[in-house]
């Protein structure tokens, strides 16, 4: 079953809006894309939390979660 969220997070580098589609089966994983705009690497980490809401939050490539 398809259940993608957009989700609206911003650049850590040049703080642009950018809006993601989240896919909820790949919660509590991660991966890397190219921003848009300053086309640095950014980070996504998918999370879950207890009430099954899933959430993206961003990180610089070089910054350790
Ligand atoms: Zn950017």
């Amino acid at each position: 079953m398809d259940s993608l969220l957009e989700e609206v997070v911003s650049c850590p580098y040049c703080g642009e809006s950018i809006k993601v589609l989240i896919d909820q089966q790949e919660a509590g994983h991660q991966y890397i894309e190219d921003c848009q705009v300053c086309c640095r690497p950014i980070m996504f980490c998918i999370r879950v939390d207890a009430m099954g809401y899933v959430s993206v939050a961003v990180y610089d490539e070089n910054e350790t979660v």
